[in-house]
């Protein structure tokens, strides 16, 4: 029997990190990320975890109490021996095709930003949708990627029903792969032409998103953890949906988080792209990223733990 340990020591590091651009949503502009990270001090190694927000809300948010638990699954995962993906799921698949969200305004830019993700390997692009012309930037990225590009949208539950009916039609002919959150709770549209993505609402109502949405987007940062997020993925699974794991614009630590859970759920079967490319939005970071994507997909490294540098 292994002698017991004496519980981690926690100690939580604030940061603050720019966004290369500043990045336009249906909710605002973001141009820095405030968070923190959470070292947990055990018999010579260190978990890590991190959290957006604000050092004393720890660890009463869901992304606090994501953090933590990222630090003691880190931790447990390097006394294992194992990728943290492992820990998890054993069948965990350790490589995660990505998706890259583009982000630029005027339209020449967001061409060329289309054209050098896709050229760069990425089969799967998104835009966030619900600011001003939706068809023609999405037009515009359509032609920009190429017919075998999968595109998804992103209205971040910026529509009411009928409004989002209405832009769904026009979008469609595009071949758009699924609109993420058209309206806050997907109630009223049936016969939508776009397969539905519940993202926002699934940390308050997921048994509604299960029931209204094809696909469940996964933040395990908003979810409280990476083991709740993955049970929701099993039920996801079960009931026939399929699963987007994302971050939230974290540093390298949540990215990492995030990548092995993508990691883990793509052993309940295929799925869409993750929206793990959220590390080249930052113009600095908590350490180098060896699970930033090459040529559109995550490698998850073979080592124990989250595999991240110091
Ligand atoms: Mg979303």
């Amino acid at each position: 029997m292994p002698a017991r340990l004496a519980a981690p020591r926690y100690q939580l590091r604030p940061y603050r990190l720019r966004l290369r651009h500043p990045l336009r949503t249906s909710r605002g502009v973001i141009e820095v990320r405030e968070g923190y990270v959470v070292l947990a001090h055990e018999g010579g190694l260190i978990g890590r975890g991190e959290a957006l927000g604000f050092a004393d809300e720890f660890p009463h948010t869901p992304a606090a109490r994501f953090a933590l638990e990222l630090a003691q699954l880190d931790l447990q995962a390097q006394r294992e021996g194992i990728p943290l993906a492992r820990l998890l799921e054993p069948r965990a698949v350790l490589t995660v095709p990505a998706s890259a969200l583009l982000c630029a305004e005027a339209m020449p830019e967001l061409a060329r930003e289309a054209h050098a993700a896709t050229a760069e390997g990425y089969s799967t692009l998104k835009l966030k949708v619900a600011t001003a012309n939706d068809y023609a930037r999405a037009a515009v990225v359509r032609d920009a990627a190429g017919p075998a590009t999968r595109l998804r949208i992103d209205a971040n539950g910026a529509w009411e029903p009928a409004e989002a009916l209405r832009h769904l039609r026009e979008l469609a002919p595009l071949q758009i792969e699924l609109c993420e959150q058209p309206t806050p709770d997907l109630r009223g549209l049936a016969g939508a032409p776009i397969p539905l993505a519940a993202d926002e609402m699934v940390a308050s109502d997921p048994d509604g998103a299960l029931e209204r949405a094809q696909i469940l987007v996964l933040k395990p940062m908003q979810l409280g953890g990476v083991m709740t997020a993955l049970r929701l993925a099993r039920r996801a699974v079960q009931h026939g949906l399929s699963v987007v794991v994302t971050t939230s614009l974290e540093g390298a630590i949540g990215r990492a988080g995030a990548a092995h859970l993508a990691a883990a759920v793509l052993a309940l079967g295929a799925q869409p792209a993750a929206g793990l490319a959220t590390g080249r939005l930052l113009a600095e970071d908590l350490c180098a990223d060896p699970l930033a994507p090459r040529g559109g997909v995550v490698r998850i490294p073979d080592q124990p733990g989250l595999g991240l540098p110091p």
